[in-house]
């Protein structure tokens, strides 16, 4: 029998949070960390205390069907972070966390990366539910993605498939975090946003509200608050961004022919001044058999409850 509760955990790079879900994605107690500072198994040790007070709280182990944690670098097949990025736990070093929280909180426990947790999430609680076949994106600080088919997760031979933000979308272009050149994450993520207002201020923009600010540090905020003024370039920089995403949507659509795609996270509420250029490129781009039959989504979550709720829905599904 289904149990009553699940807990989801997200490990961020700055904050660890953390809650106990009931079936309808209602997070019904929280708590949150600093996220790792010192070695994986003090990490550990407090996250064990934290959990374990909330688990007694609302009635003790028997009540849980599961503890999900979605985190970068999660790998599902093994349980553990490898090399996550942001985490002081040493280069190269795999964290088995999921076993470690098992052993501490004798709940079954489950893991993956943070946006396959997203994936999840919409799919349990979201705009994808009762979807089959859908693409997630995450917009944030890097771009993650998690891929649906079928009504599964696709997690790939070792655990890892769906790094959708490593699709190389420009030949030698920009360097990515990954150290490698022309990713979408270089152009999409919020930083890739301050990169392109950067270029275009520096390529003649000085007409701009943003060109009256200090250009190393104009962020995706910024160029959002000048668009929203009409500031032509600003306006312009969203647009150069959707075109961007929405051709390697187009690509994406080829592989797995999803019913939507779905965007969470902090670019995705520039609304029409990405949405739009978004959806003309994608349709612009696509194989004819595939034009117009992809929605185009934005997560219906709350931003503060998305991620808990997506580590968690992944423990629904523990057996
Ligand atoms: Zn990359």
């Amino acid at each position: 029998m289904v149990k009553p509760y699940v807990m989801g955990i997200d490990v961020g790079g700055t904050n660890t949070v953390f809650g106990v879900v009931d079936a309808r994605g209602k997070i019904i107690e929280a708590g949150k960390m600093k996220s790792p500072s010192e070695t994986a198994e003090s990490y550990c040790a407090t996250l064990s205390v934290e959990l374990n007070k909330l688990i007694e709280h609302v009635g003790g182990k028997e009540k849980f069907n599961g503890i999900g944690i979605g985190a970068p670098n999660g790998n599902y097949y093994q349980g553990t972070i490898e090399d996550a990025p942001n985490i002081s736990w040493g280069k190269g070093r795999v964290v088995p966390l999921a076993n470690m929280l098992s052993a501490a909180t004798g709940i079954s426990t489950v893991l993956t990366n943070d946006a396959n947790a997203a994936a999840i999430g919409e799919m349990t609680y979201g705009v994808a539910k009762g979807m089959k076949n859908f693409i997630m994106i995450t917009l944030g600080t890097g771009v993650g993605s998690g891929i649906v088919v079928n009504g599964t997760l696709v997690y790939g031979h070792d655990g890892f498939a769906g790094e959708l933000g490593h699709v190389i979308v420009k030949k030698d272009g920009r360097v990515c975090g990954c150290g490698r050149k022309g990713c979408l994450e270089a152009y999409a993520s919020a930083t890739g946003v301050a990169r392109t207002a950067k270029e275009f201020i520096e390529n003649g923009g000085t007409k701009s509200l943003l060109a009256q600010l200090d250009v190393n540090n104009v962020t995706s905020k910024d160029v959002y608050d000048a668009a929203m003024k009409g500031d032509k370039v600003a306006i312009a920089i969203f647009k150069e961004t959707g075109n961007i995403l929405g051709e390697a949507f187009a690509n994406f659509i080829a592989f797995s022919s999803p019913e939507a795609i779905v965007l969470f996270g902090g670019l995705s509420k520039a609304g029409k001044f990405i949405m739009g250029p978004i959806q003309e490129a994608m349709d612009e781009y696509s194989l004819g058999i595939f034009k117009g039959k992809t929605k185009l989504l934005m997560s219906d979550l709350p931003e503060s409850d998305a991620a808990v709720l997506g580590a968690s829905a992944l423990a629904w599904e523990i057996k």
